[in-house]
């Protein structure tokens, strides 16, 4: 049985990965400050009383805990509208949120899991992206925030690393979605879900030629799990996604079919430095970690759909669900 930090437990991620450490009977600490996350992804651990403990705690702020065997640092908010939300917070979140973390890894001697991002390849000037290329980046523009304070992340992974030999791991996490994504989380799967379930416009920016490759979520908690577990060499950066890339508009009318709706499309402008292209090159994943994603696109959106359909069922409407 391990102790496992789950800095961010209560959002999309972090909450299938408590999940999945509960199940297999580690002991875990999740800890959230509830920006994004929410407590109706944690609601059903709270029973395993002896297993499970929540802090509620902000990881820019310094903190300590009773010693823990892996941390892995989800915490950051990922949705663009909510990364940009406070743009500063996003960074000390990343910043300040990585060395405390790191200090604690450190103090226990503990293995540390960064989730990082294909965000830190920018707009990529290389197709698909490898872990090599070193990415096309606006420093100072209103994505910044969340790259380059992912980007400084990974630096400070590595100096602890090399200066303490802090045992890390870096997983650059390409688009990923499924149930307990929030109504209102303003991601493209999520809300073109909503929107179609609701017989709403789909919110379509730029011209939809943009394109992402989408991961289901199962298929990328294996992969975190599987390179935390591997050997001390293996540290990263590693790509995690499915590399099955399609057009934003592409994605709307499979969703539109899968859902039976006949909602519009409506086009809005297309956000700044929003990315043209998107694919994971997962060569290195499949050669160090044996992994690859199985869950294909139509079986992922039918139980993210069906998520969706249970959870507006039961509230009035995705508005009545604030976020923050
Ligand atoms: P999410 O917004 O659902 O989860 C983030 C969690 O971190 C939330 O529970 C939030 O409350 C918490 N949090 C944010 N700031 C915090 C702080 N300062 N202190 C403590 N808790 C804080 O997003 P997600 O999709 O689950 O993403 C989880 C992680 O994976 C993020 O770090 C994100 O950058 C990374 N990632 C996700 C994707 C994806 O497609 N889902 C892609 C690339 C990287
Ligand atoms: N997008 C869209 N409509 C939406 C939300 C997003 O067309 O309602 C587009 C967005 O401009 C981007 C793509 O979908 O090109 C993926 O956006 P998301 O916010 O999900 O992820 P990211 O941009 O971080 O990859």
């Amino acid at each position: 049985m391990k102790r496992i930090l789950v800095a961010g437990g209560a959002g999309f991620l972090g909450s299938h990965l408590c999940e999945t450490f509960l199940a297999r009977g580690d002991q875990v600490i999740c800890l959230d400050n509830f920006i994004t996350g929410s407590e109706k992804n944690i609601a059903s651990f709270l029973g395993a009383k002896e297993q499970f403990e929540v802090i509620r705690h902000d990881i820019c702020l310094p903190f300590d805990i009773k010693k823990v065997d892996e941390i892995y640092n989800l915490a950051c908010p990922a949705s663009p509208p909510h990364y940009q939300r406070d743009p500063i917070q996003t960074l000390k979140t990343s910043v300040l949120g990585s060395l405390h973390l790191l200090e604690i890894a450190k103090r226990h001697r503990a293995k540390i899991l960064q989730a990082s991002t294909s965000e830190v390849y920018g707009d990529p000037l290389e197709h698909p992206q490898t872990e090599g290329y070193w990415g096309h980046v606006n420093p100072i523009g209103i994505r910044s925030c969340y790259d380059e304070g992912k980007r400084c992340a990974e630096t400070l992974f590595f100096d602890f690393h090399r200066a303490y030999k802090v045992p890390i791991r870096i997983a650059r996490i390409f688009n990923t979605y499924g149930p307990r994504m929030h109504p209102n989380d303003g991601r493209v799967v999520s809300n073109f879900i909503v929107q179609a379930l609701k017989k709403e416009p789909l919110t379509l920016y730029g011209d939809g030629s943009q394109t992402r490759s989408f991961c289901y979520v199962d298929d990328l908690i294996e992969g975190l799990i599987l390179l935390m577990d591997a050997p001390q060499s293996v540290v990263g950066p590693i790509n995690l996604g499915n590399p099955n890339e399609l057009s934003v508009n592409a994605l709307a009318q499979r969703i539109l079919r899968l859902t039976d709706s006949y909602a519009p499309i409506v086009y809005c402008p297309l956000p700044t430095d929003d990315p043209k292209q998107r694919r994971p090159n997962i060569q290195r994943a499949l050669d160090e970690l044996g992994w690859q994603p199985r869950v294909s696109l139509e079986e992922g959106l039918a139980e993210t759909i069906s998520f969706f359909k249970t959870i507006l069922k039961t509230h009035d409407g995705c508005q009545s669900i604030a976020l923050l």
